[in-house]
């Protein structure tokens, strides 16, 4: 492992690495240093400074802190959260796979205005990386192995069951991090009976080296550019996500399409029809006869909504649309948003009818 980021050869890609991620303060539990890569990742960043704390839950500088987007956004680029997870349970699912499995890491460097990350973790919410991976595959590993070949088909796949690895993070910045991902990919790999799974804003083209032989599933998140100019913030611009699912789908990955969220707005369907021609367009016939879709409208909610006025007003208008939506507690407590019931089975329909008029080879996996 290189002793820091290995940027890339193009000046402006490496400029833009660096904005993303510039590690320099390291808030560690103490049994890190304990794991393999723990120690990896700390040889990594030899520079940063280091900083013990108890639990990598409590770390009052970094989490609750509602103010200004400058300080997140400075703590996601130059912040790094190294600790032990300890749950190690899978939990059913059923949607975007069939078990979420624990997760190699949560925070994300990436700063999605509609995240809904930051609700549970407070807003900086900079990558943690978890270092035990070794006892994280192994739970994985024996979990797959209880459940025996599957042998009904199912949305999630057809005859693999479905880990999502992605949950509370990107898996593709959290690889610019860590070999978690890598050692994800080699035991999935070597299961014959499941399959690794997450969504992606950001490509990671390191990734194309990890020979998953059609075991791992990338989601490459889209949304119209227009939309996505103003609410995936530091995330990869929609052409270059676009431009990598071939490459994927010959290095050997699944590649699927996240349609999530859609955001309702003036322009929306004309918007996704050009996407979808788009892809339509662009994409190989291999990428085509793979690929997949989920669309997920958009659950918003109220405190983020104060947040986001406050730093991207702009952005919040787009997402904000009390006409077209109502509210609705969450488990939590929450009082999240979502576009009207009746009104969104329209919108949903609407949207499948946009792919099978201008992407009729892309089966849409579930929709709501
Ligand atoms: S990529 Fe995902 S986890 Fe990261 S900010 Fe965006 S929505 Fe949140």
């Amino acid at each position: 492992m290189p002793d820091s980021l290995t940027l890339p050869d193009d000046p402006r890609a490496a400029r833009r690495l660096k904005n993303l991620l510039d590690v320099r303060r390291i808030y560690l539990e103490p049994a890190v240093t304990g794991f393999a890569r723990g120690r990896e990742v700390l040889a990594r960043f030899p520079d940063a400074e280091r900083v013990e704390v108890a639990s990598h839950w409590r770390i009052p500088e970094l989490f609750g802190n509602e103010g200004g987007v400058k300080d997140w956004v400075r703590n996601k680029r130059t912040v790094l959260v190294l600790g032990v997870k300890k749950g190690l349970a899978m939990r059913p699912n059923g949607r975007s796979a069939d078990f979420i499995a624990p997760s190699a890491s949560n925070g994300c460097a990436l700063a999605c205005v509609y995240c809904y990350v930051p609700r549970r973790k407070g807003f900086a919410n900079p990558i943690t990386t978890f270092v035990n991976i070794e006892q994280i595959c192994a739970s994985i590993g024996r979990h797959a192995a209880k459940q025996g070949p599957r042998t009904t088909p199912g949305q999630t796949d057809p005859a693999a069951w479905v880990y999502d690895l992605g949950e509370n993070g990107d898996a593709s910045v959290d690889a610019l991090v860590s070999d978690n991902i890598r050692d994800l990919t080699t035991l999935f790999r070597g299961l014959p009976n499941a399959k690794g799974s997450f969504a992606t804003k950001y490509v990671n083209r390191d990734l194309l080296g990890y020979d998953p032989q059609g075991r791992m599933r990338i989601r490459f998140s889209l949304m119209p550019q227009r939309a996505a100019r103003l609410l995936d913030v530091r995330t990869s611009p929609i052409a270059e996500r676009i431009a990598a699912i071939d490459d994927f789908v010959r290095a050997g990955w699944e590649v699927h399409l996240n349609f999530s969220p859609v955001v309702v707005y003036e322009g929306w369907t004309a918007d996704y029809a050009e996407l979808l021609r788009h892809l339509d367009e662009v994409l190989s016939p291999a990428a085509k006869a793979q690929a997949k879709a989920e669309v997920i409208f958009l659950t918003h909610n109220e405190a983020l909504h104060e947040l986001n006025l406050g730093w991207h007003p702009a952005a919040e208008a787009m997402l904000w649309a009390p006409r077209l939506q109502e509210t609705k507690l969450s488990e939590n407590g929450q009082q999240n948003l979502r576009y009207k019931a009746a009104l969104k089975a329209k919108m949903v329909r609407m949207f499948l009818d946009l792919i099978r008029d201008n992407a009729p080879w892309c089966e849409v996996r579930y929709a709501f």
